[in-house]
């Protein structure tokens, strides 16, 4: 194994500590010369307050990359629709790095591409304003598919609630960035400069992390520290060849 792409939150954090096991785990990958990626559906957080998140949590992060959904999103537009004038459903973190890559703009009406997202100040007419953009743009974007987010204080609704309100109101379905779409696996690979053959798909989430591995035909761990019981395994169309405890469980792959 030359490389691993390891979710974020349910697999190294919860909340904002470490999973127990999980800063051993990532020790030992890097001491056995794995290079790192940790990619997260999160569309809230910039991949500076991602990896701020995990260092404030003792986690080395080193010379890993650091990927939120807001960025990949973002990186996206900007490679593929360069000219686009880009309307926005998200929190600050998700417009300030789409205005990095590429025009944003605040009339729907204007837009070319619309982008969507998990927003915590969501309101009526944010959800109006998008599906009026979503309807015009030519592209229709979802920064990820989660429709439930854990946070400490419980579940909330995530961005699969918010793009579930525009799809069905507009018609027509967005186009996921984030985890398990194939953006999301290149732009992880390519981050590491490893092939899928000699690359670890790890995280706690089924229709995620390991679809995401599965979809580039990586061998994939699921981590039973975050979201996905054994009941939700045995039932799953996706089966991770691996199912640990948490990612010091890992060391055996070595
Ligand atoms: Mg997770």
């Amino acid at each position: 194994m030359k490389g691993a792409v390891v979710d974020v939150d349910g697999t190294v954090l919860r909340g904002e500590r470490a999973v127990e096991g999980a800063r051993e785990g990532i020790e030992t990958l890097r001491d056995a010369g794995v290079r790192l990626v940790f990619l997260s559906n999160n569309p809230t957080v910039t991949n500076e307050d991602l990896a701020e998140r995990l260092r404030s949590a003792g986690v080395d992060v080193g010379e890993a990359t650091v990927l939120s959904s807001a960025s990949l999103t973002a990186r996206h537009v900007g490679d593929e629709y360069p000219d686009a004038r880009v309307y926005v459903l998200g929190e600050s973190a998700l417009v300030e790095s789409v205005a990095e890559c590429v025009e944003v703009v605040e009339e729907p009406e204007r837009a070319t591409v619309a982008v969507v997202s998990l927003d915590r100040g969501l309101g009526y007419g944010d959800i109006r304003d998008a599906v009026e953009a979503a309807r015009n743009a030519d592209v229709f974007l979802s920064t990820d598919p989660d429709a439930i987010v854990p946070t400490g204080d419980g579940d909330i609704p995530g961005t699969g609630a918010v793009t579930s309100a525009v799809e069905s109101a507009v018609g027509r379905e967005a186009k996921t960035v984030g985890k398990p779409s194939s953006v999301a696996a290149t732009a992880a690979l390519d981050a590491l400069e490893t092939s899928p053959d000699d690359t670890l798909f790890v995280g706690d989430r089924l229709n995620t992390d390991v679809a995401l591995g599965e979809k580039v035909g990586a061998k994939t761990a699921l981590v039973r520290s975050g979201v996905t019981g054994e009941e939700d395994v045995d039932g799953s169309a996706h089966e991770p060849d691996e199912v640990v405890e948490t990612l010091a469980d890992l060391r055996h792959l070595l």
